[in-house]
């Protein structure tokens, strides 16, 4: 069925880790610690990519770069972001804002949010009152050592309602034998592959990236 928005959720988090630089949503920050990963630990980008992704049922950022790649060691997260927006222009949608949230003690969002959402906003190429972040001081969480993302991204369809309809009024009338050639095709691309055709692996998302 056309859908025109969808919804996605990411999250992701991180512990710090002395003598690393800290990066967060692609912004280098003055800070004694940076966070632990296999890629340069830009939690925010790793939870906005699991909100494009999740938007277009395409799998995680673990399916499309395993942890276990050393291709992806300290590898910049704007590479796994810039997959994610061609999958969900491959699906036929584009963002319409993004929401986020850094849940850490130090350093203090607050201060450096404008700078990070320019940043952000740039990534993916977006006006910047459609970037919100947020920062929040985990309260009796007890993880003070940890950093943690959670993303919301919201998607509209990149064609309109009625070109659609029109589309659909245009073509030829199928036979029943078009329609489930179409149908087992459509199935088996969608259980093995991305809208870009790369190879999906559905029971692995491990994410340590
Ligand atoms: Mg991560």
């Amino acid at each position: 069925m056309f859908m025109s928005m969808r919804i996605g959720l990411g999250f992701d988090s991180h512990a710090f880790k002395p003598g690393v630089p800290l990066v967060i949503g692609g912004l280098r920050i003055d800070h004694p610690e940076g966070l632990a990963g296999h890629s340069d630990g830009d939690l925010l980008l790793h939870a906005l990519t699991d909100a494009l992704l999740g938007a277009v049922s395409a799998g995680d950022i673990g399916t499309f770069f395993p942890p276990t790649d050393p291709k992806w060691k300290d590898a910049d997260s704007s590479v796994f972001l810039k997959t994610a927006l061609e999958e969900i222009a491959l699906a036929g949608y584009k963002i319409v804002n993004i929401d986020c949230v850094l849940v850490m003690h130090r350093p203090k969002i607050v201060p450096i949010a404008a700078e990070m959402r320019e940043r952000v906003a740039d990534l993916l190429g977006l006006d910047l009152k459609c970037v919100s972040i947020k920062g929040k001081t985990p309260e009796g969480l007890q993880q003070d050592g940890t950093a943690v993302a959670h993303v919301v991204a919201l998607l509209e369809a990149i064609k309109l309602p009625h070109e659609h309809k029109k589309l659909t009024a245009e073509a030829d009338v199928p036979t029943d034998a078009d329609i489930d050639g179409v149908f087992s095709t459509v199935v088996a691309d969608a259980h093995n592959m991305s809208a870009l055709g790369r190879k999906r692996n559905p029971f692995s998302t491990d994410d340590l990236t």
